[in-house]
Parts: structure tokens; sequence; C-alpha cells
């Protein structure tokens, strides 16, 4: 069985290892896609992270149950949030599985995690449908959230990104409007949209400095910041603004899947519109993590296909 393992910064290489039957209350499975993830990207340019994390967004199909399972079965479709996934099979405990309902597509499924990320972000930050919404960032992050804001019926969502490419793609997922930061000062472009209040939530999807002050700018007195971007540097933050608005700041790193499959199921959300390129799991350094380390404008989200 083939395996991406990860040795350490721009170290990933595909080897051969032993695929054991699953123990006590595991499964193994026959993993059809695995998406690369930004944390997965920044272990592959930055170091591990504590936990380990790399390839962790899986679905596929159940080959095996180990001794005491009982909720799964052999040819049963699932989803594993759990490493070790850029891999042609792995073992997954059935705590980390989500069972895929019937008819929805393996594409989707395979993004049911990163949706799951985003749902929860949104849960967390008390979004409601009449709020307005401003999102830094239109990379895999932003458009998840974009897609659960849709889902919630929010109606005024404001975005930004540097790239025109996903700028259209952002519009066409349904943003109200969306800007190049650089060129337009977005906290001006925003007050502008909301007759001088600010919006009500901002939501950070880049993790840089700059889109997190523009978060920050953006929010309405007592509006909230919700945090979901993989910083890699300190940033110095304003903080008089922050209290002087009595900004709520909240960082966001879980999933919500039931959340994420009830907004599925609800149908209008095709989250597989983000995928750029699905690649061997052979080519996953070469065409996956190379190409997303250069920022390509044409690389939104990548899956393996092992
Ligand atoms: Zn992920």
């Amino acid at each position: 069985m083939k395996r991406a393992i990860y040795h350490g910064i721009k170290n990933v290489r595909v080897e051969e290892v032993s695929d054991p039957p699953p123990g006590p209350g595991s499964v193994q499975l026959k993993i059809k896609y695995c998406g690369i993830c930004g944390s997965d990207l920044h272990e592959y340019l930055h170091g591990p992270f504590p936990q380990p994390v790399f390839g962790h967004e899986a679905c596929g199909t159940i080959t095996a149950v180990g001794p005491g399972v009982r909720d799964f079965t052999v040819g049963q479709r699932v989803c594993a949030v759990f490493p070790g996934a850029f891999a042609e099979s792995m073992i997954c405990p059935v705590d980390r599985l989500i069972p895929i309902p019937d008819g929805m597509p393996w594409e989707r499924a395979a993004l049911l995690e990163p949706f799951s990320g985003a749902a929860y972000a949104i849960a967390r930050g008390a979004v409601r449908p009449e709020h307005t919404v401003f999102v830094a960032g239109a990379g895999p992050v932003g458009l998840m959230i974009l897609l659960g804001l849709k889902a919630l019926g929010v109606r005024s969502i404001f975005m930004t990104d540097l790239q025109e490419k996903r700028q259209r793609l952002a519009a066409e997922l349904g943003a109200t409007q969306i800007w190049d930061p650089t060129h337009a000062k977005s906290s001006t472009r925003v007050k502008e949209l909301t007759q001088g209040r600010g919006v009500d939530v901002a939501i950070e999807a880049v993790g840089i400095e700059a889109s997190l002050k523009d978060c920050l700018t953006s929010v309405r007195q007592q509006g909230t910041v919700l945090v979901q971007g993989i910083f890699t540097q300190r940033v110095p933050v304003h903080m008089l603004g922050f209290v002087v608005r009595e900004t709520t700041m909240i960082g966001c790193n879980a999933i919500d899947p039931a959340l994420a499959l009830r907004w599925l199921s609800q149908g209008g959300i095709q989250p597989e519109r983000i995928v750029t390129a699905v690649v061997p799991l052979e080519e996953i350094v070469t065409h996956g993590f190379e190409v997303l380390a250069a920022r390509r404008e044409d690389a939104v989200k990548i899956l393996v296909a092992p």
C-alpha cells in the first residue's frame, strides 16, 4: 500500500507501507479522495503542528471492520477526519467517521470536512441571516465560509481577494461584493456598503496581518471578528479600535459535520465547485503542494486521488 509520508519541511515522499487489518473500534477504508488542507500546506512549508494533521480530509469505502464495530459495515461510504489519508488505504477509529448520505457525489463528500469547519465558525459566531458579513480572503477557507453563509440565508456578503480568478469564483458562488484589498481600502468600502455602520460579523480566512486588520476595522460597534486563517507570524494589532468598538474576537478551529450535512441536504450548495484539480498520489508534491505553495491563481482546492 502506498502512502505519502511527511518527513519534514518540503520533504514528503510516497512510500510503500504495510496495510494492517483494523484493530478494535476501527475500520479500514479504501480512500477515494483526500483534500489538501491549508494546514497540510502549512506543515509542508513551515513544519509540523503539535497534533498530527497530515492528510485528514478523506472519503472512501470501508473494506474491513475491527472487533466490536457495530455501526459501520463493509462497503459503506464514509468521510474520515483522521490523519494519514494521503494513502491508498487507512485505518480510522469509528468516532472519526461520518457516513456519507446516499446520492452525495464523492467530490462533495471530499469537501465535507472543510465545509464542516466553515459551518462550525458560522455557528460559533452566532451569525444570523439578517447579518451583514465581511469575509477577508476567497481561498478555500473563505469560499467555504461563503457557501455556509449562503446556506444560512445571509444576503449581504462582502469579500476581498488579491486574485481575479478567485474574485470571479466568489461572485459566481454568491458574494454580494468583492474587491482587491490592495486597490480599495476595505474598511472604507464596508462603511459605504453599510451606511457607515460597519458589518455585524467579519471573518478572517487568510491568516495574515492585513486581512485581520481589515476585519477589525470593518466591524460595527460590538461586532464580532471570527478568525479561521492559519497564522505563521505574530501580528501587531491596534488595540485602541478593538476596545473602543468593543469588538468580540473568536478563534475557530473545529468542525460541525451535522450542521454541514444539514446545509448540504437543503440543496443549492455545491462546495465541489471550488475544486480546481484532482491529482494522483504520486504527484502530490509536484502537482499538489508545490502548486499551492506557489499561490497560483488557478489553484484553490486540490484533491488527491490515490
Ligand atoms: Zn482540513
